[in-house]
Formats: structure tokens, C-alpha cells, sequence
């Protein structure tokens, strides 16, 4: 059903459809883009398309959101459709002020705490669109909510980790989303969806 919807709707029908639902986006922030070597920029684009095949196996593709979005990022991305509305040039200040949402949650390694039930009544879920080769992007998540603090938007850092730790939780775009999607939509506890994923 979740797929026929997709194909008889047109984007705009099915957005307002979702918004009609309350169903939160998930939005992939590529504000760091020009930081990635040209493998990572592969690998972020990769990345970004594996995360609208898993949000529509949960919820439904359109429900991804990815700003920033340059050509080259459009020329790289394979097997995501570009003209539903879900890769924009807009910042994500921009997008969020435009759809009236002031708070989020930012999906970050050094959150202040651990992703709980208590942070799934927001409208938008933030993931940071950063490949980290070479371990030269540390903290680069955080600086997103920054950029967010500055233009009005509350932002609740939280961070998945694996018995007390970030060590062990695969950090790849798609999987992140995957363990919020499980622990969101099946109700299953924080260790055992990053388990399912691995
Ligand atoms: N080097 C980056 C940093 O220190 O912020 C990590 C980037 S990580 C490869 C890509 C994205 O996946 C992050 O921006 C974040 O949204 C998400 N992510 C990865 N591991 C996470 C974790 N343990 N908890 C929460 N989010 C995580």
C-alpha cells in the first residue's frame, strides 16, 4: 500500500498526505559536502540513496529530505528518484522554517544523550550526510546543530550507543537511520535495533 501510494500521488499530493498524517522527516544534511574527498562524496551519495530504500521499506520514501544538494551530489546519487522534491538546494533552516517546524532531533555521535521514545515527538529528524575516511571530520555533526541554533531551532543532540559507547554502532548514513526507524515505528529497545543492523 505504502508503495502504491508513491506511484499514484503525485510528490505534491503525497506530501501534503504525509504532513496530513503527521509523519516526521528525516533529513539528510549535506552542509559539509565540500569537505569529503571525491570517494567520500561516492559514498555519501550512496548513502543517501540506500536511506530512501530503507525509509521505504518503514514508512515511505517521500519522508526523505536531502538539503544542500549540489549538481555534482545529483550527478552521483543512482537509484533515487530527483524530481519527487526530496533533494533540495535549500539549507535545512530554510526547509524547517518553511514547513513551521522550530524543534528537532540531530542524530549525533557526541549528543548530550542517549535517542530515547521521549524525543520521537518532533516533526524532523536530522542526519548528518558525512563520510569520515580518514577521521578528519570529528565533530562535524555538532557544528550542524550550531548552524541550526543560530537560525532559531531548538536542537536535541542525541547519540545511539551500544552498551554506554559509540564504539560497536555502525556509523554509515543508511544504518544510523535504520536503528531511529526500527526503535521508531517497532518499538524495539536501542541495543537490540543496532543489533538487527548489524
Ligand atoms: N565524524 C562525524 C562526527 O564526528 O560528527 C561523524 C559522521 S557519521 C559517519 C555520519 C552521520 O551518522 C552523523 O552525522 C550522524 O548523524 C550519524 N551518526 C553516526 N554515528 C552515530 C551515533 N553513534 N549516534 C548518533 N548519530 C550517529
Amino acid at each position: 500500500l505504502k508503495d502504491r501510494f508513491e506511484i499514484i500521488l503525485t510528490p505534491e499530493e503525497l506530501r501534503a498526505k504525509l504532513e496530513e498524517q503527521n509523519y516526521p522527516y528525516f533529513i539528510i544534511d549535506l552542509m559539509h559536502w565540500e569537505k569529503h574527498t571525491p570517494r567520500e562524496k561516492k559514498k555519501v551519495a550512496f548513502q543517501a540513496s540506500r536511506s530512501y530504500g530503507t525509509l521505504r521499506d518503514y514508512l515511505v520514501g517521500d519522508s526523505l529530505i536531502v538539503t544542500w544538494a549540489n549538481e555534482e551530489f545529483k550527478k552521483l546519487l543512482k537509484g533515487m528518484p530527483l524530481d519527487r522534491g526530496n533533494i533540495i538546494e535549500k539549507s535545512t533552516a530554510e526547509f524547517l522554517k518553511e514547513k513551521g517546524i522550530s524543534e528537532v532531533v540531530l542524530l549525533d555521535p557526541n549528543g548530550d544523550k542517549d535517542l530515547s521514545s521521549e524525543d520521537f515527538n518532533v516533526k524532523a529528524f536530522i542526519l548528518g550526510g558525512i563520510v569520515d575516511m580518514g577521521g578528519t571530520k570529528r565533530g562535524t555533526t555538532s557544528q550542524i546543530a550550531e548552524s541550526l541554533e543560530k537560525e532559531g531551532i531548538k536542537v536535541k543532540k542525541r547519540k545511539i550507543t551500544l552498551r554506554g559507547d559509540v564504539i560497536g554502532v555502525p556509523d554509515r548514513i543508511n544504518l544510523i537511520l535504520e536503528i531511529l526507524l526500527k526503535m521508531l515505528t517497532e518499538d524495539k529497545d536501542m541495543e537490540r535495533a543496532i543489533l538487527d543492523v548489524q
